[in-house]
Order: C-alpha cells, then structure tokens, then sequence
C-alpha cells in the first residue's frame, strides 16, 4: 500500500468521505466516487460492478447528491482499489481537490434541447475552477453548488449553496446566482453571461472563506447569510447591491416523480430506473451498463433522485429490463412505497446493527409513504451512525439493542420519543403518525 493510500484516521471519520478519503462504516469503508456532470459510460459502470465485487461487498449506493458510493471496501482493499480508480481517470490530485468537487448536474446535461445552456460544460468549467483555485479548497466539507440548464427537468429541491441556473433572455442565454438563504430556498443575487458564471461562482466562495476566517462556525450558505447578513456576503463578493431582474423560471418537473418509469416516447427519450433504498448491486450497475451500452447513448445519468436515468433508450429495446422491474430489482412507478425509505445494510450487511433494518425498512414502506405523498418519510436506520441518511427525517428508527427507538424530525442519534419498539410496535407508532 502506498501512502497516498493509506486512510488518515483524522479524516475518515468525516460525513463527506471521497475515493483518496474513505469513510469508515459499519460494514467497511465507503469509497465514493464523483464523475463529472454525473455521466457514467457503459463500460465504467461494468467496471464499477467489478470494481465493487472484487474489493467491496456489491453494494453500491446512490447518495443524494448524484455520487456513487462502493460499500464494504476492507482496509487492505482500500489501496489496490485506489490505483484501480486513477487508472480509470478517477481519483483527484489530493483528497482537498476532491472534497471540494461538490456539483450537483443537470441530470439530461447537454442532451436536452430545450436548455437554456449546456449543463454538461458549466460543470466540466465550475469543477475545473474548484480544482484549480487552491483558495477555495477551504470551503466547508459539505458547500455544494447545482447547475440547473433551465431545460426539461428542474434541480429546485436539491439542499446546496450555489444555484446557477440557465434562463432564456431577449439578449441571449445568461446564468443566474442563487444563493440559499434556508435549505433548498434560494434568493437571485445576480444574472451573468455564461462565460462568466464561473468567476462569478467563484466570487461568491471566496467571499463564504474569508467571511469564515473571521468566525469559523457557519458552514452552509444560509448560516453564513444568517450570521453575517447577505449584504456582508455580497460586498466580500464584490457583488454590491445589484441583482438585475429576469423573469421568474416557468414551473418545470422535478424529483423522482419526474423521472422515474419510461419516458422512451418522448422527445427526448430515455427510462429512469431507482435504487430501492439509495442502493444498487454490482449486478444491477452491470445490467445499467449492458442496456446503455447496447441499447441506448452508451451514457448512464445519475440524479439526486435516487435514480438513474438512460437517455436515447428506444421503445422497442425495452424488453430485457421487464423481469428486472416485475421482480422489483429497480423502482419504476412514482408512487412506488420504497421512495418514502431510506435504510442502511442493517444487520445483514454491517457488524454494527442488530436490526435488520433494510428488510424492516420495505416491511414499513407502505406505511411510510401514508406519512406523505411524496418525498422520503422515514429512515430506518442500524444503530445511531445513521450512515444511510445522515440528515433529519419526518421520522427515524434507530436500532438499539434488537429493537427501535424512534426520533421525530430528527437524526439517527438525537433524541428519541419512543424506545425499545418492535417491529410490529414501529408499524402500530407509523400508523398512529399518518395523518389518515
Ligand atoms: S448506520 Fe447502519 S450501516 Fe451505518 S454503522 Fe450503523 S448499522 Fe452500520
């Protein structure tokens, strides 16, 4: 093992672990991958199932921020593993670079013709930015930026710090700045031309690190503005008060509703395909990798949305994935109970856990999705790592001891209001939460 592979234990214990800064779990360490504008080629998928058989436990996650993620990876796997990534062009100069990579793409970047800009190199700019101007490798672990096209499909309730958004002006297309002023609630500061939007993204995160040298606590956007005052924030921007006005993006669709199922009659066709719980296995990427190869682009999408999508996938090649879908191996129907769960391993997969929390997650789900039409309602989490969801959920059920405790608008590990639930117990506390 080389030293560049050797895991700092310093680091890996963070909530943002990379390929060069794994994070330790309670099933192996978790080696996450970021691809640039969240494509994924055919043949990197089948290398990424390999990849995941050989030095992980073929599970692959799908994290809400368009990542994969390879579980069960042991220490002495960590290092071969590595090499194998930089071979494949994936691994970062050093773990700083690659913490600081956080963009969240345009699912359909630069496929979608009625984007108001090309996704697909905004990202490719903004990440070579990020890489290249060391300054602002001193944001907070968890800063993140959106790019939005302003095509089809919209980006509005992913919780980062920077939107830039593609819109559609009498003088031609422009990029508009939003800065978050509460999760996923956005406040315009600015509307620049699209060869300057990088410069202006990068104004805004220098001006987040040096207001941060004067206090070092806030580490999202909206406790920045909150602590500081937006002003403050626009003035380090050299932004001054200024935000010229453009006209108000039309309604588009968005989260997994938008995606999910086939969409191959469409204009821009393509099918999208959900991970149960966040999750694939090395045989379902490889399958991914199959259909996109032969019958599609050759390109897999990742979303936010706990799903993938296969662009240019023709309606009469659909076939091969029926069984999988009919064996519910991926979600296909937007009203699928599973979106409103998300679990980890549980005590099949992970030393820590004495539930068995994903099979009691799919128990739960019809009951979690009466909790609320759409969205996740419930994590169902091994023990208080909460490694699967580390932010609140309308309810959590944290493992402990063989039974669940349960923490309302919470954390895995913040307080419970129930302790030492059965399963059926959890599912009599559910049915009493649904609000019919
Ligand atoms: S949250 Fe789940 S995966 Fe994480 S350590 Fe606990 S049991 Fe294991």
């Amino acid at each position: 093992m080389t030293g560049r592979n050797k895991p700092d234990p310093a680091l890996v214990k963070g909530w943002c672990p990379g390929a060069l800064r794994p994070m330790e779990t309670g099933d192996g360490f978790l080696v996450r991958v970021r691809l640039t504008a969240g494509v994924l080629s055919a043949d990197l998928a089948q290398e990424l199932a390999d990849l995941s058989r050989r030095y992980g436990n073929e599970l692959i996650d799908l994290s809400q921020r368009g990542n994969l993620q390879l579980r069960g990876v042991e220490v002495e796997n960590l290092g071969p593993l590595q090499d194998r990534l930089a071979d494949l062009g994936l691994l970062d100069r050093d773990a700083a670079t690659e913490a600081v990579r956080n963009i969240v793409p345009p699912p359909l970047a630069g496929l979608d013709p009625t984007a108001a800009i090309d996704g697909r190199a905004l990202c490719a700019a903004l990440e070579t930015r990020l890489a290249e101007e060391t300054a602002l490798h001193a944001l907070p672990a968890k800063f993140g930026f959106v790019v939005d096209d302003g095509g089809r499909l919209a980006l509005d309730d992913v919780a980062v710090d920077v939107r830039l958004s593609g819109v559609k002006t009498a003088d031609g297309p422009r990029v508009l700045l939003e800065v978050a002023i509460a999760p996923a609630v956005w406040r315009p500061i600015a509307v620049a031309p699209v060869e300057d939007a990088v410069d202006r993204a990068a104004d805004l995160a220098r001006a987040v690190v040096r207001l941060r040298d004067k206090d070092a606590a806030p580490r999202r956007m909206w406790e920045v503005a909150k602590t500081f005052g937006l002003d403050a924030l626009f003035e380090a921007a050299g932004f001054g008060e200024t935000l010229a006005v453009v006209a108000p993006l039309a309604p588009r669709l968005c989260g997994p509703e938008a995606v999910l199922g086939d969409h191959t009659h469409a204009a821009l066709p393509f099918i999208g395909l959900g991970a149960p719980f966040g999750r694939f296995t090395a045989d379902q990427l490889a399958l991914l990798g199959d259909l996109a190869g032969e019958r599609a682009i050759g390109e897999i999408r990742l979303t936010p949305w706990r799903a993938v999508l296969i662009p240019g996938v023709k309606p009469e090649k659909m076939p091969r994935i029926r069984p999988w879908i009919a064996a519910g191996r991926f979600v296909f129907a937007a009203d699928d109970p599973r979106l409103a769960v998300v679990s980890c391993a549980g005590a099949s997969g992970c030393r820590s856990a004495s539930v068995e929390a994903r099979a009691d997650g799919e128990t739960l789900a019809p009951l979690a999705r009466k909790l609320a039409k759409s969205g996740m309602t419930l994590h169902v989490s091994g023990c208080e790592k909460g490694c699967a969801h580390p932010g609140p959920a309308a309810v959590t059920l944290t493992g402990r001891d063989g039974a669940y405790d349960l923490v309302r608008d919470g954390r895995a590990w913040d307080e419970p209001t129930m302790r030492g639930l059965t399963l059926e117990e959890s599912a009599s506390a559910l049915t009493d939460l649904a609000p019919f």
